[in-house]
Parts: C-alpha cells; structure tokens; sequence
C-alpha cells in the first residue's frame, strides 16, 4: 500500500518537520525517500528479532521519527505501542508491564521530561523489555543524545546500523505473513475518566478509518496537513498520518510539543490546507495577539475533535482562519476513532451545532442506557457504534472488553447523544458528567453553550458538585478574557436570569487561571469535580 503510494507520487512531498530548535532547517522528506527511510528502519526491527504481533513502544513528542517508526512496525507486523509523552516513570512501567512490551523508543530528556532516565528505570524494573532505542536529540543537532551504558541500549543511528544485516527479501517475506486483521496499534485511550485502557486496534481499523476521513475532506496528494496534535493519539496518528498518507498529501510537524504560534507558522510556511488540534488549541490560536499577521490563505479545511466542541469556537474558526470546510470529528479510541463526521456540503449549523453524521460503513444507534432500548429519533441516550472501526478489545481486559462491546459487536461509547431524523448527531456529554439536580437530568454542555456568549468568559466547563437538598448543585468554573474583572455567582445568575430555566443556573463560580488537562488537551473534568468537592469541604 505505502509503496504503491510511494511508487505514484516518488517526489511528492511527504514528510515535513519544521526546525525541531530555532535556528535549524526544516526536515523533509519525500515519498520516495520516506518510503526508503521506512525499510531501512523495518529491516532494523528485523535485525533486532522483532517478531509479528510483539509490541515495540514509541515514547516521544512528535518528531518525524515517530511517523516512521509508525510505518516500519506495520511493515513487520509488530504492535506499535503509543506510549503517553506526560507519562511519568510509574506510568510508563504499568504500560510497559500491561503489555509485556520488548523493545522502547525513547525521546531524548528535555526540560520537562528526563525520557532517558525514566526509560533505564524500566528497563531494570519490567523483564520483558529487552532493548531502549534512543532517538536524536534536536538540541545537539540532532546527534545522538546518549552513550549506551549496555547492550541493551541502542543509539537510533546505530539501530539503523543493524539493517545491513536484513535483506530486502526478508522484509518482503514478513509482509506477506501479514494479514489485514492483525492487530498493528496499541492505543491507551486518554484517561480522561480514570485509568487508561489499551485499545487493541488492527491494520483493518485504522487504515480504513485514516482513508475514509480523508475521502469525506476532500483530500489530494496536494494537500499539505498540519497536525500539531500529539501522535500518541489516534487524533495525530490516524486522522492525521495515516490518513495524509493515504491520500498522498504531505504531514507537516509544526514541532515537537503544542505551541498555537508553530501551528500558525507551520501553515504560512509550508502552505497548510489543513490544520487540526482539539477545541483548546484553536482557542489559543485565535488568542494570539498577532494572531491576524499570520498568512493562512492556504488553508481550506481541518479537522476539530477530542471534546465537545464550542459553537463560538467553531464560528471563529470558520471566519477567521480561512476554514470553511472544517470538519468536527467525533470518536474514541476504541473506534479508532472517528465514527461521526460533518462533511463538505454541510450546512453552517450541521457545521457548528452537531458532530455530523455515521462515517460510511459504520453504524450507530442511541439506547436507553438503563434498557439498552433503542430510543424515538430526537431522545437523548448513550451513543453505540458498530462496524470496521470498532477496536478487537482492550489488551489482556477481557472483562473490561465485554463491558464495552456487546455481543452484537456494538461498541457503548459512554456519551450522551441525540440523533435528529437526517442522522445529523448531538452529543451532550459523558454519561459520567451528567448532573443530577432535585431529579431533573442536566447536560452541563448546554449551560456551557450558553456562558460563552458571555462577553467576559473566555472558557467555561460546568460540574456537578455535591449538595444535601438537591443531590448535586452546578458549578461554573470560568477562565476570564484577558482585563475582564473577576465576578461572583449573583452576577453570573443576572446573566442567566431570564434565558435559562432556574434549576440551571450555577450556584457557585469559580473563576480560574487554567482547567486540568489530559495531554491530549481534554479538560479532566472528574478531576476539577474531586478539587471542588475537597475546596466547598
Ligand atoms: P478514558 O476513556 O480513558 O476516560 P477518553 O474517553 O477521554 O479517556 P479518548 O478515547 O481519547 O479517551 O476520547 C474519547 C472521548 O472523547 C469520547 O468518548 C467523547 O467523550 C470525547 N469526544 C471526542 N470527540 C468529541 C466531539 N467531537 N465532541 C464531543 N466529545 C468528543
Ligand atoms: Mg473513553
């Protein structure tokens, strides 16, 4: 398949990672040479013994060697392990251990993280992990980062090395043991909720999904995508990566962690068509104070996903980024992971209002989640999903697996959603988030909606808190536009007072500097629910 691609668009740019520090070039590559680079990294894995179906992790920021290292394990069938960058030295042992992973691609230490420190840890701690690798570093010109304290550590250079050993025949061999069921991806899914589990996802899952999505954004081997969310997500690796890859377009890497101001240079400078990142990330763009001299002519279409995404946002972005066929995806991990999409075509409103409609050949439905009864069009219930897209299971969780995907195949997501009678679905929120107050089902997305046409607030989540009389009161939990002056909940309920009904209107306000996020910038709401709950004692 990479070849075929390779083969039609040899000089095709395919790879792009802007200057990894200040200073330096950007690095690029094309089809053809991506395709090379590629092999020369499978046949490495070979040298190593890496055998089909054994987990190989990635634990590093985006950087190019993360999309190759993402090809090569699916040229030799090895279970590519996305390992979280935030993850800290107990986390990434229970990912390592959970697994039994066997070889470890580590990104050089940096300010925030000590990756190489961390990973010599493991290494010692967890018997089935045989080798590290460690990748180059960008702040010593990308020479390697680390000397070997043992066999068991390998520069990448060195790694690369090992292929000389493989012929092209035994690599072609291997690929044709392959078969499109295997599972290729192991995916821990955010831990929004509590702790992470991994989704076991196959060739089959993720390629399709990767190629569908670009089939309904239109794209071409011209387009040129800039993807500044985190590869260890399916968001990066997915709908970004694969999907680019799919369709001959070009993956731009703004760089190697989130900034709103490389994503918008990534675009000028390299001629984005398409810019992705969850609703956090759009806010921060549009934010920047020198946000209208960037050049974004290029830019056509995107995608916006992760989390519910806000109508204003949605709105800004459409008319003030140049992106008029944005998309909103909306999927887990576990469906590897979009299953509802807007398209091109669609109107403003489907655009700002809904998460589209099921992706082709998926299938959804909205159940009483107490009966599992498929409710009337319009009812608000959980979201299943059924269909190519649906992950094999959670890795070594049977039970967990059983949980989640019925016997039927039908994938319960844990969302809240209404679906209207063309199929356009809403979603409300996590079943997890719903408030109940003195009985009556509140969805905090509603009120949500509604404060960010407050001209003072800049972000906004709603909570439930505990409450003797009514079971749970609401929070809002508000960070302020930049000069706007703090203000308490008798305020808040003028604002309201009138334009929603009584029993949602937020008793407290919590005014803040920032919300606790995953890394992949979904606001941990369980966990601003247990600070609230400690804080009003
Ligand atoms: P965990 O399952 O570990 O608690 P998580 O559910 O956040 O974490 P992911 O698989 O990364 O892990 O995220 C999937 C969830 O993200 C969905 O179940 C949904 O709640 C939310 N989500 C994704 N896209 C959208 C969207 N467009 N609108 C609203 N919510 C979304
Ligand atoms: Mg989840």
């Amino acid at each position: 398949n990479f070849e075929r691609v390779a083969a039609r668009f040899p000089y095709h740019v395919a790879l792009i990672e802007a200057a990894p520090v200040p200073g330096a070039d950007a690095r690029r590559w094309s089809y053809s040479k991506m395709n090379d680079d590629v092999d020369r990294l499978a046949r490495a894995l070979l040298a190593l013994g890496v055998g089909k179906g054994e987990r190989v992790g990635i634990w590093s920021p985006n950087c190019a060697e993360w999309t190759l290292l993402q090809y090569a394990t699916a040229k030799t069938g090895a279970i590519l392990v996305n390992v979280n960058p935030a993850y800290r030295s107990h986390e990434l042992e229970f990912v390592v251990k959970q697994n039994g992973m066997r070889t470890l691609v580590v990104a050089p230490s940096d300010r925030n993280s000590d990756y190489v420190g961390m990973a010599r840890q493991a290494l010692a701690g967890c018997p089935d992990l045989r080798e590290l690798v460690f990748l180059p570093d960008p702040g010593a010109g990308l020479d390697d980062a680390v000397s070997p304290l043992s066999d068991a550590e390998l520069t990448y250079a060195e790694l690369l090395k090992r292929a000389d050993a493989v012929g092209h025949d035994a690599l072609k061999a291997r690929m044709a043991e392959l078969d499109p069921h295997d599972p290729i991806n192991l995916q821990y899914t955010s831990g929004t909720t509590g702790f992470p589990k991994g989704a076991t996802l196959t060739h089959h899952n993720i390629l399709n999904n990767g190629f569908a999505i670009g089939e309904l954004l239109g794209y071409t081997e011209h387009d040129r995508v800039v993807i500044p969310v985190p590869f260890y997500h399916c968001f990066g690796m997915v709908i970004g990566n694969l999907n680019a890859l799919s369709h001959g377009a070009a993956t731009i890497i703004p760089g190697r962690g989130f900034s709103p101001a490389a994503a918008l240079e990534a675009v000028q400078d390299f001629g984005g068509t398409s810019l992705y990142g969850v609703p956090t990330m759009f806010i921060a763009e549009l934010a920047l104070p020198d946000f209208g001299s960037y050049d974004l002519s290029t830019l056509r279409t995107g995608v916006m996903a992760g989390s519910l995404c806000p109508f204003e946002v949605m709105n800004h972005v459409i008319a003030d980024m140049n992106m008029k066929d944005v998309a909103i995806c909306y999927g887990m991990t576990e469906t590897s992971p979009v299953s509802t999409m807007t398209r091109q075509g669609d109107t403003l409103e489907h655009r700002t209002q809904t998460v589209g409609r099921t992706m082709p050949h998926l299938e959804s439905k909205i159940v009483d989640p107490g009966t599992g009864e498929v409710l009337e069009r319009g009812g608000i219930g959980e979201l299943c999903t059924r269909g190519y897209a649906v992950m094999e299971g959670y890795w070594n969780q049977p039970e967990k697996t059983a949980e989640a995907i019925d016997a039927e195949g039908w994938m319960h997501t844990g969302d809240l959603a209404r679906m209207d009678g063309d199929g356009y679905v809403v979603i409300e929120g996590r079943i997890k988030d719903m408030v109940i107050r003195g009985g009556e089902n509140i969805y905090p997305r509603e009120i949500e909606e509604f404060l960010y046409t407050h001209p003072a607030i800049q972000d906004v989540q709603v909570i439930g808190v505990p409450d003797d009389k009514y079971g749970e009161e609401l929070m809002a939990c508000i960070i302020l536009k930049p000069g706007s002056e703090p203000f308490g909940p008798a305020a808040l309920a003028e604002f309201c007072r009138g334009r929603l009904a009584h029993y949602k209107i937020p008793r407290y306000v919590d005014i803040r500097e920032s919300f606790p996020m995953t890394v992949s910038g979904k606001i941990r709401k369980v966990e601003m629910r247990e600070e609230a709950v400690a804080r009003l004692g």
